[in-house]
């Protein structure tokens, strides 16, 4: 926390064909410790400058055509309560549900799972399917999207509580709490048929206890390394690539969520008719706050969070 500084500065104004808009919510990522250790898909945060997230706003003042006061725009703003924008650096919502939900299931998180599990992982029914960091904010998505696409699902998080909540309330078929059972043991137990897709959320160690029980032409959606984030020597790699990849032929398919995002409006119309359906279930985790983000997001690093932890700004 001591690495944040909160300042206060006068509300900017928009010049010709600007906005200002105030930020009602902030979305907490994984991802935001990443950017600050560079080398991702993004330029990296830099010391003294505002930290990068993803937003949710009301226009409040306009001087462009399109927008009008009370608009409701997704941004990147950061974390700050106000910010001057340009039309093309803002999205206009139209609200389904609450507006927390374009943060989790129709935003970010959402469509994570449903991309990088449906485009990458390519499960078929009756296949196993295995995710990691499985009761956080894409990880349960992609769980529960698995189900309905008649996989048996395996869960890996970190606590009881959690794994209790990805079966009893989320109906995965078995969950493993990666910090008090041994991986490899966990999956053998629980995956008696071998993994046939894995949704990698966490790189390292889980990773490679996956790798030596993927079956022939498994799949693995390569979305993110968060247990190598939080440190300044990330481990070199998993033992097993690439013979295993070889010798299983594998694929393993990197990918960011806004590669597919010619497809979002079908996305989120089918997981809004699986909400209505009964069939999702959105697990939301809102802290009040602009200055409790720091913590927030220590937090979130450590595992404190179940589904989509965000900030309320205003
Ligand atoms: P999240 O899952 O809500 O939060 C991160 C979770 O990671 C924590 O709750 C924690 O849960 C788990 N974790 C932390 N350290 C860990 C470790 N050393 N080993 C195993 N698990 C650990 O975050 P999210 O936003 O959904 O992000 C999940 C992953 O998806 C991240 O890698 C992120 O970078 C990636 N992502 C990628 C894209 C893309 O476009 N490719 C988009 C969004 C997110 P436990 O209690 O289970 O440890």
């Amino acid at each position: 926390e001591s690495h944040f500084t909160l300042r206060e500065a006068a509300i900017p104004t928009p010049g010709d064909g600007e906005i200002l808009v105030k930020t009602r919510l902030l979305s907490l990522d994984a991802a935001n410790r990443a950017w600050m250790q560079g080398a991702t898909y993004k330029a990296p945060v830099l010391a003294g400058e505002v930290m990068q997230g993803g937003t949710l706003g009301e226009v409040v003042e306009s001087n462009h055509a399109d927008y009008s006061p009370g608009d409701i725009v997704e941004s990147s703003h950061g974390w700050q309560q106000y910010a001057v924008r340009k039309p093309d650096e803002v999205g206009k919502i139209t609200l389904r549900g609450e507006l927390s939900n374009h943060l989790s299931v129709f935003g970010v998180s959402g469509l994570t799972a449903y991309f990088g599990l449906l485009k990458c992982g390519r499960p078929l029914a009756g296949e196993t399917l295995v995710i990691s960091a499985a009761a956080g904010a894409a990880g349960n998505f992609v769980g529960q999207i698995g189900k309905i696409k008649g996989c048996r699902v395996v869960g890996i998080a970190g606590s009881d509580e959690k794994c209790a909540w990805l079966t009893d309330d989320l109906g995965f078929d078995a969950a493993i709490n990666y910090k008090s059972t041994k991986v490899a043991k966990g999956l053998a137990e629980h995956c008696p048929n071998g993994i046939d897709v894995y949704f990698d959320n966490v790189g390292g160690d889980i990773l490679e206890a996956v790798l030596f029980q993927m079956n022939l032409n498994g799949r693995i959606a390569c979305c993110g390394a968060v247990s190598q984030y939080d440190t300044g020597t990330p481990q070199p790699g998993p033992r097993g690539v690439p013979g295993l990849i070889v010798v299983k032929r594998l694929t393993l398919q990197g990918f960011i969520v806004s590669d597919f995002y010619a497809e979002r409006d079908q996305a989120t119309d089918e997981m809004a008719q699986w909400l209505e359906d009964g069939k999702l279930k959105v697990a939301e985790d809102i802290i009040d706050g602009l200055e409790n983000a720091p913590k927030a997001l220590i937090g979130l690093l450590h595992g404190e969070n179940i589904g989509k932890r965000m900030i309320r700004v205003a």
